[in-house]
Formats: C-alpha cells, structure tokens, sequence
C-alpha cells in the first residue's frame, strides 16, 4: 500500500516489539491460517471447545444437524430497527425483530458489501466479489459467458452435499437465465424474485415514463423486457412465472414469499434431514408498495415505513412457524440486510447513523443489523462489537453442518468459521481484519476500533432534495496518505486523524500487505485496483 507508506513511520513503532495483546484486543491480535487458502483466523480455543460440545449435544438431541434460516432483507438501514436505536424513533416500529434480537444475540459490527449483488454473492461463495467478478448485478439479457456463481461451490450445494434440503425464497440478484437461476447452483427448489425490485416497477411509473405508460404498443414492447413475476422452480429447470407482478401485485409479493417459506417449514416439520432456508425479502427496496394491510400502519405513513413494520410482521411469521412446528430449538436463523439505505431514493429510504449510504464503503454503506437467534442454543441478551462478515456465513453455515471439511480448497475464501463466536456464551469474533471493496476497488481496512480509507468517494452529502445522482459513491479517487479513523469515537467518520496515531499505521499495512498478497496467489477473475 504505498499510499499508507506515504505516512512517515516513527522508528519506536515496529510491529516486532509490541508486547502481547489482551485475549479481547484485536489490534495486536495474531490470527492463523487454518488453511493456505482461507483468511486468517483469530484462535479462541475455550469458545471453539464450547461451541463443538453444544453442537455435538444438539446432534444428539435431534438426530441431524440443525437447520440453517438466513434471512436477507433489502437496502434495511442499520438504524432502522429498533433495538440498533430506531424503530419508532425514526417512524417505524419493529417488535418482532426487537423481541427476537433480545432473545438471541445482537450483533453491532456485521458488514456487507456496498450494494445487493455483491453482497448476495459473499453468501452464497463465502469469497469477496472481486474473487468472483460479481461485483454488479447482471442486466436483464445478460448471458452466462463465465459469469455467475460457480455451481459446485456455493454455499448450498455443499450443504445439499452435507444432506441439507436446501430452499431459496424471494430475491435473487445473482443471474436471470436458467444455469444462474437459484436451483441450478444448489437450491433444490426456488420461488421468488429474480431480479430487483424496482425493476418490476420503476418503468410502470407514468411520472417516470410517461411515454411508455400512455402508449399501448411501447408499453405492451416494454412489458416483455423480463418476466415480471414471481417464478418458481426445481434443480434442472428453468423457473416458470407463477404470480404476474405489477405497480398494484407488488404489495402481495412478501406476503406470497413469506406465505411460501411458512409451508416450507411447516412441510419440513418431521422430515430426517436438516434445511437451508435462503429468505430474501423484496423490501424494503425502492419503490415501496406497502400490503394493503400495512398501508398507514406506521408512525411515519410512508410507504418505506410501512414495509418495515410488514417486514417485522412477515419475519415474526417465519419465526413462529418454526416455533409452532417445534423446530426453532434446532435452528439458527441469522437476519441482516444486504448494504445500506439508498439514500437518493428519499423519502422511500431507510436510517443509518453513520456517514454516507449504499454505494459506499462509509459505515453508512456497509455495516448492517446482524441478528443470530438460536432458542435454547444463543444465550438470550447477548450484544457483540465484533466483528461479522457477511461472508463469514459460509463457514460458520458448513461447521454447523458437521460438513466444514467441503470448504473448497481450490480458491481463496474469505470466510471465517464464526460458530463459536455465535454459540458460546462469551464467545468474541474470530475476525481480526474487515476489508473494504467498492467494484473492483480496494477501499481500506478496519481493526479493532481503527479503519483506513485509501480512496474517497464522491457523494452528494447534502440537504437537497431530490437528489440528481442515481447511486451513490460511483467515483473513486486515490487520496494521498488515506484517512484513518477511530470508529469508537468517532462512529461518523468525520475526523480523519493519522498524524495522532502514527504507531497504528505499520499494524494497518501490514494487514493490507498480506491481503494484498492472497490475490497474487490466488489471481481474481478481474482487474482490480489494490493501490
Ligand atoms: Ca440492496
């Protein structure tokens, strides 16, 4: 990283003579490979002991490994909750996810990528987009032509091959055509959206596309440019439409998807094998349409609101039906949401704390709720600041399966096993080091409380409204010397204060040299930009 080295190092802070670190201190925490082509892992052995009991017991207990529900909802702010400060503060209330974080544990650092497709194929590749060359969604009409999640290696199918049923429901974002499609890469079966969706929606606007709209023959031309629909299909074929979405059925769409993974569940209720229930939700997407019966039922009265409040009912639901199925004491379920709000969507937004929104490697951009909730497993009231990596599903998904011996060994994975993290009772993070990527663009780093930004990204930050830019953060641009912040302190990163804390910087360059490195031995798909 040259431009970290363009701050002068002060001769008493060598890396070699720091005295050891604290159990709980990160900063000079010395993680170990586990495999050569995994990232690092900080070793806690009396939690990882701890957390293979419990698991072994449950086995036991239940006769298969447990059941896996990730739940993923869209554009979600992490402020937007209430239990992260939000809630009816900010116009919506959430008791459902309130009551299940208070049951489980709370999560304060869990990151995603800047925006959804990127972040939904950390998930399923447990490797960061730029290992993959996911790192945009694939437009409507896109071929496969070597894009796309590589089938043999996603989360699912080697959960499938670990003896899990594996259910995808609601959006996708990952591939339109049939061999990207959720039940050709690991899913048994799939009902839900395959893209976007405003992309169901946002044409349909006459404010938006009055030449469409009011013209019958353009908008009967416009209306065959993807399926839009909820789709639905089982491994080998191609998903077939099954409800017809427009500007007025999109208000049923989490109803049918939650109505969808409630039978799957219920259907799964004296079944012999474990399931992976993949549940992404379409809200709390731009633009929002709010089930008639959420219409008005928030603080606030705005269609984004409104979708929190049905987002909390309708994951109430999947709660509930695991609990009435009495298969919530064998099931962990993970909530998060897939980056931060869309700012430029305002007032149809949502809430975060921090600086900046989607798009950007600002904590606005990319830290999110992260929620793990195991009845009975979890001990209720946990809170956490370490640190979570969407990515670090993967791992942590394949050791509850008893299946961590399939993680892939011929590519670079950035996932961190973190079971023990999520299952011992004072369990920490095994994540010593959060890496920032926008695009193909190494932003930065983050230990402990310490982050460093490389590169800046232009964003309008203003009070106007309506904003102009489609997205933001599209710019990036070097800085020289990059930016460090103390996010204890200074949470908003609006205080870039390198020059106090010289010693810091060899411990944060030394982290990105061998990030650096992993990408020489394992050559990404893409160009990238590490300096
Ligand atoms: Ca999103």
């Amino acid at each position: 990283m040259a431009l970290l080295t363009a701050i002068a190092l002060p001769v008493c802070a060598q890396p070699g003579n720091a005295p050891q670190a604290t159990t709980d201190d990160t900063f000079l925490a010395k993680p170990q490979a586990e495999r050569p082509n995994q990232e690092p892992a900080i070793v806690r052995p009396a939690q990882e002991k701890v957390a293979a009991e419990r698991l072994s017991e449950l086995r036991r207990q239940f006769g298969h490994a447990p059941n896996i529900v990730v739940v993923l909802m869209d554009d979600v702010g992490w402020g937007d909750l209430g239990v992260y400060g939000g809630g009816d503060a900010v116009g919506a209330a959430t008791p459902n996810l309130d009551q299940i974080a208070h049951a489980g544990l709370q999560l304060s650092n869990t990151y995603s990528q800047p925006s959804c497709t990127p972040t939904r194929a950390t998930i399923m590749t447990g490797q960061l987009p730029v290992r993959t060359g996911l790192l945009r969604p694939m437009l409507p009409g896109e071929g496969a032509n070597g894009r796309g999640l590589d089938a043999k290696a996603t989360l699912p199918q080697k959960l499938r091959e670990a003896g899990y049923v594996t259910r995808a429901v609601g959006k996708w974002h990952l591939g339109t055509f049939k061999e990207a499609q959720p039940q050709n890469v690991g899913f048994d079966h799939y009902y839900g959206i395959l893209t976007s969706s405003d992309d169901y929606t946002a044409w349909r606007e006459p404010w938006r596309n009055p030449d469409l709209v009011t013209d019958p023959v353009r908008n009967a031309w416009a209306a065959k440019g993807e399926t839009m629909a909820i789709v639905e299909g089982s491994s080998g074929e191609e998903a077939k439409p099954v409800f017809p979405i427009d500007n007025d059925s999109i208000r049923f769409v989490d109803e049918k998807l939650t109505e969808h993974a409630v039978r799957f569940i219920e259907g799964s209720k004296d079944s012999k094998q474990p399931f992976f229930l993949y549940f992404a939700t379409r809200g709390a997407h731009n633009d929002n349409y709010p089930h008639p019966d959420f219409a008005g039922k928030s603080l606030a009265k705005y269609p984004y609101k409104d979708v929190m409040v049905e987002l909390d009912h309708r994951i109430g639901e999947i709660r509930d039906a695991l609990e009435r199925s009495g298969q919530l004491e064998n099931t962990l379920i993970f909530i998060t949401s897939d980056n931060g709000p869309f700012a430029e969507a305002f007032p149809d937004t949502g809430h975060t704390p921090f600086r900046g929104a989607k798009g950007t490697s600002y904590e606005g951009g990319v830290r999110v709720p992260g929620i793990a909730y195991w009845k009975g497993t979890i001990k209720e009231g946990r809170v956490s600041a370490g640190l979570f990596d969407l990515t670090d599903l993967y791992a942590t998904a394949l050791t509850l399966a008893g299946a961590s011996d399939k993680l892939p060994g011929d590519r670079f994975i950035d996932s961190i096993d973190q079971s023990s993290f999520l299952l011992a009772d004072s369990g920490a993070s095994r994540r010593r080091t959060q890496y920032y990527w926008a695009g193909n663009a190494f932003m930065g780093l983050r230990i402990a409380e310490f982050k460093v930004l490389i590169r800046d990204q232009n964003y309008q930050h203003d009070d106007t409204w309506p904003r102009n830019s489609p997205f933001q953060a599209t710019v990036q641009s070097s800085m020289y010397g990059g930016k460090l912040f103390n996010l204890l302190i200074d949470p908003k990163e609006e205080h870039a204060m390198a020059p106090l804390k010289q010693p810091h910087i060899p411990v944060l360059l030394q982290a990105a040299k061998q990030h650096a490195a992993t990408f020489k031995a394992f050559a990404p798909p893409v160009p990238i930009q590490l300096q």
